[in-house]
C-alpha cells in the first residue's frame, strides 16, 4: 500500500455531515471507506464499494470529481481536498483482482440485456449474482460501450474492461457480440424466446450534426465515430474540433497524439465549457489550442467560417449568448471533428413501436425505469441523454431492484 495514500486518508476530517458522500451521485460511504482503508481492511472496503457500485473502479478514474466528492471536501476550501478517488481506485483495483464469485442458485428468470456499456454491465452483474440467466446482446465485438469505444486508452486502460468480461463469463452470463438488436431480432423475438425481462441500455450513438452548409464534406467527422477507431483516419496536420464537452476533449487529445495540430473551437467562453477543469487543463497540457466565442457558420473545401459570439448575464442571472451579425471569420483546416452532442439510434424503437420515446429519441420510462412495454426496462444514456458512468450505474441498480421486486425476490 502506498504511504502517501495513507497520509491522504489521514487528512480526512471525518465530518459529521460528510458533504463528499452527500454529493456522490451513488452515495458512496466515503468516510467509512477511508476509515477501513486506514485500518488496512482493504477487502472489506472493496466489498462495500463493489456492492454499492460494481463499477467503482471506473468511477474512481472517470467521475467528474470536482463537481462531486472532492469538489465538496471541507479540506478543499482553504487547500487541497482529500484525494478520495485515488484511495477508491487503489481499493477497487485490488478488490477486482480477487473478485469473489457469490452466485445464488439459478432461478428460472431469463433476462436479455441489450447493450454492454456501464448500464448493461452493472445490470448483468447484479442480476447474475441473484441467479438470473442473463444474456447480453452487444453490437460491437467487445464489451464496454463508451468505456472501450469512446474513452481513449490514455485515460482508461481497456484491460480493466476485460476483467469485467471474465467476471461476467464466470458468473454464467452469455454475451452475444456483433449482434445489433432491432434489424434482425426484435424485442418481440426476445419475448417469444422466453426472456422474462428485457433491459434496453443502448446508450447514445447518433452524433448530432451542427446543421450548417458543407457538413457532409469528406473531411468532416463526428467525434464519437472517430473515437471508435482513430487509427483508421487520415486527419492531416490542422484539425479543428468543434465543441466544449468531454467528448470534444477526448477527440482533440487523441488527434493531437496521432500527430495533428489541433484547435478546439467553442461558441462560448472557457468558463462555460461542460468539460471538467481537469480535462481542460490536461487537454492544454497535451498542446491543444483553444479558441472561444466562435459559432460554426459554414464549411467550404478548406476553410471553416464562424460567426463571433458574445455572452452576458441577464437580469435573472442566466448566461445568454448572442451571435454578432457580419462578424465572419474563416480558419483553414485539413479535418474537422464535430463533438456537439449525441442522441440515441433508433434500431430498437423502429422495430418495436410499443416502446415510447420522446422528441429527442430517448426512451421514456416510469419511476421504476420500466418502459411503456411491460417487463421491458431501460437505463443509462438512452434514457437520460448523454450523462456519466456513475449515473448509468445508479439507474441500472434501480432497474435491477425493480426486476427483483417483480420477481418476488425482495
Ligand atoms: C468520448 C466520451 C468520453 C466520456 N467521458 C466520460 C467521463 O470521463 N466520465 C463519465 O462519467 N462519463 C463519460 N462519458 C459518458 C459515459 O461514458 C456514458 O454516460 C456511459 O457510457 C453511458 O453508459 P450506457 O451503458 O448507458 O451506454 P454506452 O456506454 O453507450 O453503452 C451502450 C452499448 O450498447 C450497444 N448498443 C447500442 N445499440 C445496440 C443495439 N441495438 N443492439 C445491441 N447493442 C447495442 C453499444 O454498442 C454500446 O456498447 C463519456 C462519453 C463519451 C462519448
Amino acid at each position: 500500500m502506498s504511504i502517501n495514500l495513507i497520509e491522504e486518508a489521514n487528512r480526512c476530517l471525518n465530518c459529521k455531515k460528510p458533504l463528499c458522500k452527500i454529493h456522490c451521485p451513488i452515495s458512496t460511504d466515503i468516510p467509512n471507506i477511508i476509515n477501513l482503508f486506514k485500518e488496512n481492511k482493504i477487502e472489506e472496503a472493496g466489498d462495500i464499494l463493489f456492492k454499492n457500485n460494481p463499477l467503482s473502479v471506473f468511477c474512481s478514474i472517470l467521475c467528474p470529481h470536482e463537481n462531486q466528492c472532492t469538489g465538496h471536501c471541507i479540506k478543499g476550501i482553504k487547500g487541497t481536498p482529500v484525494d478520495f478517488p485515488a484511495i477508491e481506485k487503489e481499493i477497487s483495483s485490488k478488490y477486482l483482482s480477487s473478485l469473489p464469485l457469490k452466485k445464488q442458485n439459478s432461478t428460472d428468470n431469463r433476462v436479455a440485456i441489450i447493450g454492454g456499456g456501464p448500464a448493461g454491465i452493472t445490470s448483468a452483474i447484479l442480476l447474475a449474482k441473484e441467479g438470473f440467466k442473463v444474456t447480453i446482446f452487444e453490437a460491437f465485438s467487445k464489451l464496454g460501450g463508451v468505456l472501450r469505444y469512446g474513452i481513449p486508452e490514455f485515460r482508461l486502460s481497456k484491460s480493466l474492461i476485460d476483467t469485467f468480461e471474465t467476471y461476467l463469463l464466470n458468473l454464467g452470463v452469455k454475451i452475444k457480440y456483433n449482434t445489433l438488436v432491432g434489424p434482425t431480432h426484435t424485442i418481440q423475438n426476445l419475448k417469444d424466446d422466453g426472456f422474462n425481462y428485457i433491459i434496453i441500455s443502448t446508450g447514445v450513438w447518433n452524433p448530432k450534426p451542427m446543421g450548417i452548409k458543407g457538413e457532409t464534406k469528406g473531411d468532416v467527422h463526428y467525434a464519437i465515430n472517430y473515437l471508435i477507431s482513430p487509427e483508421s483516419y487520415h486527419l492531416g496536420d490542422n484539425v479543428l474540433v468543434i465543441g466544449g464537452g468531454n467528448v470534444a476533449m477526448d477527440a482533440a487529445r487523441t488527434a493531437k497524439r496521432m500527430g495533428s495540430h489541433v484547435t478546439v473551437m467553442y461558441r462560448r467562453g472557457e468558463e462555460d465549457m461542460p468539460a471538467t477543469k481537469v480535462e481542460i487543463a490536461e487537454t492544454k497540457e497535451d498542446g491543444v489550442d483553444f479558441k472561444f466565442y466562435l459559432a460554426p457558420k459554414e464549411i467550404s473545401d478548406d476553410l471553416m467560417t464562424f460567426l463571433r459570439t458574445e455572452s452576458f448575464t441577464d437580469e435573472n442571472g442566466n448566461r445568454k449568448l448572442i451571435t454578432l451579425n457580419d462578424s465572419d471569420i474563416a480558419f483553414p483546416y485539413t479535418s474537422i471533428i464535430v463533438a456537439v452532442s449525441q442522441g440515441p439510434k433508433k434500431n430498437i424503437v423502429l422495430s418495436e413501436n410499443r416502446v415510447s420515446t420522446d422528441k429527442w429519441g430517448t426512451v421514456v420510462v416510469n419511476d421504476s425505469f420500466e418502459t411503456s412495454l411491460e417487463n421491458v426496462f431501460s437505463c443509462g444514456d438512452v434514457v437520460t441523454g448523454p450523462k456519466t458512468v456513475v449515473a448509468a450505474v445508479n439507474d441500472a441498480k434501480t432497474v435491477v431492484a425493480n426486476i427483483l421486486k417483480k420477481s418476488n425476490l425482495i
